[in-house]
């Protein structure tokens, strides 16, 4: 008897070979909606839904990096190995400014659009491969804290601002490109860096700085960013891998951690022994220096997970719209529609949120109530998005039945994947607490933000009520207590407003109905989304 074929056999195709940007309405219309142009997304949407990509993603997390401590002989080489594949996508990504195109090479912020186009591109690259995007977050965002110290970001900056990956270790002034990443975590503490025990003591043109990091990811990056006490307090560095003199910096790694997800991307304990670093900004100020990067990174962390969501979504709609059960395609199963459809709704809102906090980004030098927007809401945007992946891309498994479940697909790797985005830099409790701290000391600014939310969702089913419960929560006196349901709707009437005013009416009015009306939801699928509503949403979503 002959086997069944392919065609017979009920399987989806793999969703490969696809424009990640042609075949994305909601994403097209938000980076319109946010001033920038659709121009050569759809080259790079190509590229990297390519089956090559997508082979490059699984080569890179299924052979992770390797730590080399020692030679053969027994000296240190304190070196990471990765995959080429993992270099391949760096090259990539670098070549297309992923790493710095938000910046001029004089260390001033690119002219807007720059962060909504490059956001479209994270976005899209954070569908393939989210690890090798680790040290590209870091790098742009430095340069935020490298700002400050203009003698040396006139030294660097030039170097981040290429287009080249150069992956080899040599000194950085020897390098066409460099990476950066950064060192606050210790063991005692990650979110209260002011526990920092690392010590830097002046020596020459820099510090010595001994101690040790719990969490340094992209170790081979050619420079990090760290906190150390100094005489005067919690100061941040520049450690650079090799020392002005030429010779290899002490920057003496422990292990590589063993990650849930995040495999491609290596994350070390270190122990800086005397090593080498130059000062960034005044002694003391630290935390102040370096949250100019960490403001970045934590948009990055909302950008890449809504990214994720995306490309659970594609892998779950696609798969419905083959896949045949009890004689009829899953995607026109009554209850199946609802569950895709409430995906791509929640999928659109994150989407739409991070490219107007990105517009936001654009324009807050010139603009200080964008300023005073890109401060209340990155931390509600980052709670809200990053918390949301893991249980959204849970759901997108399921729409593929065992076939979700099992490696050979992407969705086991996006699972895995998904929560980190929510811990590091800021976990979720600290991301509400952020907020609160930015009603609290800039309070006009703040109450302005919430105000033109409020304005900008005007008639929205929902809006009133939940400008108001977040009003009321956050002017409690244990506002604390609260804070998680004051930001989420926070940010669940900023991603109405962000769809205000870029998608149609009619997908911002079902994202209020569903996401501000009423108690809040558990499952997806058990929004009220009519029959009607739904076809249009999925139809908007993925192209038949
Ligand atoms: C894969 C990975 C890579 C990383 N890479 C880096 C890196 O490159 N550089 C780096 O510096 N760090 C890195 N980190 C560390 C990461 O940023 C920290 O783990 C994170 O900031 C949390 O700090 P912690 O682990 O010390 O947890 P803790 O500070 O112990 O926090 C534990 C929990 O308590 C909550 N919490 C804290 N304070 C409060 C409060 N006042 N009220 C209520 N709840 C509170 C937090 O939200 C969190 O959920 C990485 C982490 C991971 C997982």
């Amino acid at each position: 008897m002959l086997a069944p074929s392919d065609a017979d056999s009920n399987q989806s195709p793999p969703y490969e070979d696809v424009d990640l940007f042609a075949s994305d309405q909601p994403l097209q219309d938000a980076i319109v909606g946010n001033g920038a142009a659709a121009d050569g997304l759809s080259v790079f949407g190509r590229r990297w839904g390519s089956a090559a990509m997508f082979e490059r993603g699984r080569l890179a997390n299924e052979n992770p990096p390797k730590l080399e401590i020692f030679d053969a002989r027994g000296d240190r080489r304190d070196r990471v190995e990765f995959h080429p594949a993992y270099h391949a996508l760096m090259a990539d990504s670098v070549s297309a400014g992923l790493h710095a195109s938000t910046w001029q090479s004089d260390a001033k912020p690119a002219s807007a659009p720059a962060q909504v186009a490059r956001a479209a591109r994270f976005y899209m690259a954070a569908q393939v491969e989210t690890g090798h995007l680790c040290p590209l977050t870091m790098t742009r965002a430095a340069v935020a804290a490298l700002a400050v110290e203009p003698a040396l970001a006139s030294r660097f900056v030039p170097k981040i601002t290429t287009r080249d990956y150069d992956p080899r270790f040599a000194p950085w002034w020897e390098k066409k490109g460099i990476t950066l990443g950064m060192g606050m975590t210790e063991k005692q503490g990650g979110t209260d860096v002011r526990t920092n025990t690392t010590k830097a003591v002046p020596a020459g043109e820099g510090y010595l700085v001994t101690g040790q990091k719990w969490f340094m990811s992209a170790p081979m990056c050619d420079a990090f960013l760290v906190l150390a006490q100094a005489v005067g307090g919690l100061t941040c560095f520049l450690m650079p891998r090799f020392r002005p003199d030429g010779a290899v910096n002490a920057l003496h790694f422990k292990r590589l951690k063993d990650k849930l997800g995040n495999r491609s991307n290596a994350s070390s304990e270190v122990e800086f022994v005397e090593a080498f670093a130059w000062r960034v900004g005044e002694e003391g100020r630290g935390v102040r220096t370096i949250i100019q990067m960490v403001q970045l990174t934590r948009l990055d962390c909302a950008i890449a997970s809504a990214g994720l969501m995306r490309m659970a979504l594609a892998q779950a709609l696609h798969n419905a719209r083959h896949r045949i059960v009890f004689q009829k395609k899953l995607a026109d199963q009554p209850m199946m529609r609802s569950v895709l459809a409430d995906i791509a709704l929640e999928v659109e809102g994150a989407t739409a949120l991070v490219m107007r906090l990105c517009r936001s980004f654009d324009l807050a030098a010139g603009d200080p109530r964008e300023a005073a927007r890109a401060r209340l809401l990155t931390p509600a945007v980052k709670f809200w998005v990053c918390k949301r992946a893991p249980a959204l891309v849970y759901e997108a498994m399921e729409c593929l039945g065992g076939n979700g479940y099992v490696e050979t697909s992407l969705l086991p790797r996006l699972y895995r994947e998904a929560p980190v985005n929510a811990i590091w830099e800021g976990s979720g409790n600290v991301m509400c607490l952020d907020v609160l701290r930015a009603l609290a000391t800039e309070r006009e600014a703040a109450q302005s933000v919430l105000e033109s939310l409020a304005a900008d969702t005007a008639g929205l089913d929902g809006a009133r009520e939940a400008a108001s419960a977040i009003e009321a929560t956050l002017g409690r006196g244990d506002s604390e207590a609260h804070a998680r349901a004051a930001v989420e709707r926070l940010a669940l009437l900023a991603a109405s407003a962000a769809l205000r005013a870029s998608a149609p009416a009619n997908v911002s009015g079902l994202f209020a109905r569903t996401q501000l009306v009423g108690p809040r939801r558990v499952m997806f699928g058990t929004g009220d989304i009519a029959a009607s509503e739904a076809v249009a949403m999925l139809e908007r979503a993925l192209p038949l």
